[in-house]
């Protein structure tokens, strides 16, 4: 498969290069040059096939022209030891839960993909690899865990000092091996800037093969596509019949994006909700057509707290930058803390499930906009207690899963650096491949 960049379409690459190079050189995202939709025999047997099989059948889609098929299977099956079901939380919407891998996060998924797809091509190549990564919390769990103990990739986790909650810091900071964790004196913004920073080093870059892993790379997004089928196969035969609508709480989009591509591969899916937080960039330009990136502000999901979505130019190239043909297919919500609360508090009261700040908002979306006789399903994007703070400010206590819990038991090892670049590149320089 041939991958072309968002800023020019004549700018193509191979997968492996996609893949290590995460950004294109003129800093445009990588599209796949073709969309094939999967035969209708696909769809007849969907319900039969195991999450792993469907999402095999998905894989080959892109990546079976340059990888074996024993190999490629063998990469799926690996990153889907763990089920997405879906549960009904009232008449007509449904919870897809995304929070059963080990980060307790959807963001295992492509994380775990992306470790082992990479580890295969560089196998290919002979070489080794160092990630860096910025996190502000989730993002840096599923990627140290998905690329832990995975040989000929270091990883660098950056994380800002004080800033991330006590959970997510032990679920990078404690894995060590392959894994290093920075503790960054500064911003969640100082540790993006100093990734950057590095990737434009052609010094630093003639010393070390660098790549990034946030969902900007192909790798990392185009997996996320698996479970939206296997959401739409686990519907009834009756609702199967109906008009599907499907929400997702939005933070960089890369997540609906991989939903909007399994549409277009033939998936039955009406419409999509992208749900905002405050930070309602995408919202305010499904409502007036402008886009205006800024700054972004804290919020109690804060996983969505992106002011300037990294994957906003896929949703445009996909859609010929046509702000009609985006509105026919998706639709924006906008929610505030104090709303994320109370819906958190209502549909733990009214219907006994407890959705956390992200997926609340996926969940009030499809209430305000479901039509009679369609069926919604909103992605429960992470588990509640991964914010037990916030959700026990709501709720009274809430269980913490063990899962969750042996992270919490085991030590912190981090290095302490400024957020001075000269520092950063030092100890890249000391420890990296
Ligand atoms: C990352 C994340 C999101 C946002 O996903 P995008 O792909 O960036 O739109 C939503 N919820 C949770 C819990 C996340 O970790």
């Amino acid at each position: 498969m041939i991958f072309y960049s968002t800023e020019n379409k004549n700018n193509k690459v191979t997968l492996s290069q996609a893949v290590i190079q995460g950004l294109a050189d003129d800093k445009g995202l990588f599209m796949p040059e073709k969309i094939k939709a999967l035969p209708a025999s696909f769809f007849e047997n969907i319900s039969s096939m195991s999450f792993q099989e469907m999402a095999f059948e998905v894989a080959k889609n892109f990546f079976g022209e340059d990888i074996p098929e024993e190999a490629l299977k063998d990469i799926v099956y690996d990153t889907l030891s763990f089920d997405t079901p879906l549960v009904k939380v009232n008449e007509n919407i449904h919870s897809l839960e995304l929070f059963h891998g080990p980060t307790l996060a959807f963001k295992d998924v492509g994380g775990r993909f992306m470790a082992r797809i990479l580890r295969y091509l560089l196998n290919e190549e002979k070489e080794n690899v160092n990630v860096l990564v910025a996190t502000s919390g989730d993002t840096g769990s599923a990627v140290a865990n998905g690329f832990y103990e995975v040989d000929g990739i270091k990883v660098f986790v950056l994380y800002p000092k004080g800033k991330v909650s006590n959970l997510q810091e032990k679920q990078f900071t404690t894995l060590g091996q392959n894994i290093t964790a920075l503790e960054i004196d500064g911003t969640f913004d100082d540790c993006q800037a100093l990734v950057k920073e590095a990737f434009m080093d052609q010094d630093l870059k003639s010393r070390h093969k660098l790549t990034s892993a946030n969902s900007i790379n192909v790798a990392r997004f185009l997996p996320q596509a698996f479970y939206y089928f296997h959401a739409w196969a686990q519907l009834s035969a009756e609702e199967k019949a109906k008009e599907v609508v499907v929400s997702v709480p939005s933070g960089n989009l890369g997540n609906i994006t991989a939903g909007i591509i399994a549409q277009q591969m033939g998936l039955p899916i009406h419409r999509f909700i992208a749900a905002n937080n405050e930070n309602d960039v995408v919202y305010e330009y499904i409502q007036t057509g402008e886009y205006k990136p800024r700054r972004s502000v804290e919020t109690i999901a804060n996983a969505m707290d992106v002011g300037a979505p990294s994957n906003f130019a896929r949703v445009l190239d996909l859609y010929q930058h046509d702000h009609k043909k985006i509105t026919a297919i998706l639709e924006g919500a906008r929610y505030s803390d104090q709303e994320i609360r109370e819906i958190i508090l209502r549909v733990a009261k009214d219907h006994n499930y407890i959705c956390d700040p992200h997926g609340a908002t996926g969940f009030a979306s499809l209430e305000t906009a479901l039509k009679e006789d369609q069926v919604g399903i909103f992605l429960e994007t992470a588990h509640p207690a991964k914010f037990n703070e916030t959700m026990e400010d709501i709720l009274g206590d809430i269980e913490i899963p063990e899962k969750l819990k042996a992270f919490l038991n085991k030590e912190k090892k981090s290095i302490a650096l400024s957020n001075q670049y000269n520092d950063f590149k030092t100890l890249i320089d000391q420890i990296a491949f």
